[in-house]
């Protein structure tokens, strides 16, 4: 039939189409009267709510508890989840309609059309089943099966098979059927012989999956060897109109209906991994075609779930497979979580093992958000190394490598989510993360963290220069009282807008811009805090050999001269510095904003942050990151990062 108006196909597509048949696939109809009921598939439904109404030319389904209600179009897309050409060529597949639209558009059309690969691989698909059951050929791969106990009904389910000992078994029963042989070479299931004369099989002596899209139609085959000997382990057939390995998923069609009602999607690697996971009962397993997750994979189970738990048998498979699952995070809205099977095992060595379905649900039940396994493993990462500088390097690395799987392309609400879920992770504040996180990814950039510096006047590389004299004196002239005389820290002085403001308000770390007297203040600052006394030996202790215990002397012998002999001089000499300080803190605040106010500046438009002035800058206000200080937040226990 030729048709020239390709909005044909969905009125033609429809005409064909007997929507009980069509529902009667997907769950039991009886008749009742002219109509037909079953048990709505679209909520819990226990007394037939269903009504098929067919009658008087009408052709739709309603449900009269949930109110799910529609044609043959909407029933598939609801049902299975499509979209609208999804189910327009489900229905067209089932009904025999070859859809224009499906058609190569534009150009000579190259190779077999895809109806003619689908015969190809339909034709295969029935012949490797039958060699599995004959009595001779089948030998091998059933003692395979049999090795790794896949029940009867899996190999049914799964549509397992055999390809014989033979190099043209499949090419001379395309021969008898009268079928041309270019399909089965473009689907990669004969080759042509180098002599131009004939073809030869490609599977031989092996044991056959067949890989099935979302309805179970086959579209390529994966091959194990049989024979140590044959080279290599698995084979698959080559890609085509049908097959795209990046974007298919071994037991789709089987798990589908499973990963709808749970919500959850499992994904494993291996072909036998996937059915001894089913054949356990948990039918929301589905396996990669022997890649990590691709954000397409990632596009097709969006649509029926919103948790993917990818699983390893490892940590160390884990570590490599959870960068992959981040850029997939980061490219798709969809859950990753990251599960590692206790002791090493796969999915089909778990399942066996004593307790082995309650043990596999606990691991999968207990997977770790894939944002948060990657930050633990920094964080484990982070406790080999003992140099601060050498931890805010890993910091910055860390967010840079984050950038490059594609966090900086993550938009509005999901951008904020997961920036908060890492601030949380990282004990950062989610404006820091922000300001970290690189702008934008380019595929075949550079990595961002390999970028150049940003161009804009940003703060002097020596902050310390920046700091004015008076700044710098006012700093030390308070700094060198309160040392003298750690007592004087309960006094109140009076702060630059005539406020009373404590000694602790005053001496906040962040306050201070002169590098080596805001590290006096940060070993200071907690000890005021806690209202303690100490001791100017206490802070050189604390100091150690660095070139802060030669100021940290001469503040002392500072104190002392201004001081005198102490008493009432001492405090009002304190009270003195800390409006002095206060004054000069906000006068140069003000300053700071007047300045990027007429640079151009509304806040967003600020010179561009890389993480690592980022971290300064915040450590010079006196603030750590909890993943850069030490044990703040306990990677194990707690249980905050899981989930
Ligand atoms: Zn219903």
């Amino acid at each position: 039939m030729t048709r020239v108006n390709p909005e044909a196909d969905v009125d033609l597509v429809h005409e064909a189409t007997d929507l009980v048949q069509l529902i009667g696939e997907h769950l039991a109809l009886k008749p009742k009267g002219r109509e037909h009921i079953g048990l709505c598939p679209f909520h819990d439904d226990h007394t037939p709510s269903l009504t098929v109404v067919t009658h008087k030319g009408n052709g739709f389904y309603k449900c009269y508890a949930c109110g799910a209600a529609g044609d043959a179009f909407s029933f598939v897309m609801n049902y299975h989840k499509m979209d609208f050409p999804q189910a327009l060529a489900y229905l067209a597949d089932r009904a025999g309609i070859t859809l224009r639209r499906h058609a190569p558009t534009g150009g000579a059309r190259r190779g077999p059309d895809r109806a003619d690969l689908r015969q190809a691989l339909t034709d295969a698909a029935s012949f490797f089943r039958r060699t599995l059951e004959h009595p001779d050929a089948g030998r091998a791969a059933r003692r395979m099966i049999d090795e790794r106990r896949i029940s009867a009904a899996m190999v049914e389910a799964f549509g397992l098979g055999a390809a014989p000992d033979q190099w043209e078994a499949l090419h001379h029963l395309a021969g008898r059927r009268g079928r041309s042989v270019e399909p089965f070479v473009a689907a990669g299931l004969l080759k042509k012989r180098d002599s131009g004369q004939g073809c030869y099989d490609v599977f031989r002596n092996r044991l056959i999956f067949l890989i099935g899209d979302e309805m179970g139609r086959p579209v390529a085959f994966g091959a194990r060897q049989l024979d140590p000997a044959d080279e290599p382990k698995y084979l698959n057939t080559a890609e085509s109109p049908l097959f795209r390995k990046s974007r298919t998923l071994y037991g789709l069609h089987l798990a589908r209906r499973s990963i709808i009602e749970s919500g959850r999607a499992i994904v494993t690697e291996g072909y036998t991994d996937v059915i001894a996971c089913h054949q356990a009962g948990f039918t929301n397993v589905l396996g990669t075609l022997g890649t990590a997750l691709t954000a397409d994979h990632a596009r097709v189970l969006k649509r029926l779930c919103e948790t993917v738990v990818l699983l390893f048998d490892g940590d160390e498979a884990g570590q490599r497979a959870a960068d992959r699952a981040l850029e997939v995070l980061f490219a798709e809205p969809v859950d990753v979580k990251i599960c590692i099977l206790p002791d090493g095992l796969d999915p089909d060595d778990c399942l066996r093992g004593p307790d082995g379905p309650a043990r596999f649900r606990a691991a999968v039940d207990g997977a770790v958000d894939a944002l948060a396994y990657k930050v633990d493993r920094f964080r484990r990462e982070l406790r080999g190394v003992t140099s601060l500088s050498g931890r805010q390097r890993r910091l910055e690395q860390f967010l840079a490598d984050l950038g490059a799987l594609g966090f900086g392309t993550l938009q509005g609400v999901r951008k904020r989510l997961i920036i908060a879920q890492l601030a949380d992770l990282l004990g950062v504040s989610m404006r820091d993360v922000e300001q970290a996180a690189p702008r934008r990814r380019r595929s075949g950039a550079p990595k961002p963290a390999a970028a150049a510096p940003p161009t804009s006047p940003g703060p002097p590389d020596d902050e310390s220069a920046a700091v004015s004299a008076a700044r710098r004196r006012a700093e030390h002239d308070v700094l060198s009282i309160l040392i003298y005389q750690p007592a004087l820290r309960s006094q109140t002085v009076r702060g630059a807008d005539g406020r009373p403001l404590s000694i602790v308000e005053l001496l906040r770390p962040e306050r201070f811009r002169d590098h080596a007297a805001q590290q006096i203040v940060r070993i200071i600052f907690p000890r005021l805090e806690a209202d303690r006394d100490f001791t100017v030996q206490e802070i050189l202790a604390e100091v150690g050999a660095t070139d802060l215990r030669g100021l940290v002397s001469s503040l002392y012998l500072e104190g002392h001269a201004q001081a005198g002999a102490g008493g009432e001089a001492a405090a009002e000499r304190l009270r003195a510095a800390a409006t002095t300080l206060d004054r000069l803190i906000h006068r140069q605040r003000y300053q700071e904003e007047v300045l990027a106010f007429r640079r151009g500046g509304s806040e967003s438009s600020g010179p561009v942050m890389t993480p690592h002035r980022l971290i300064e800058e915040r450590r010079k206000q006196g603030y750590v990151p909890a993943a850069i200080g030490q044990g703040v937040r306990s990677p194990e226990g707690e249980g905050g990062f899981v989930q």
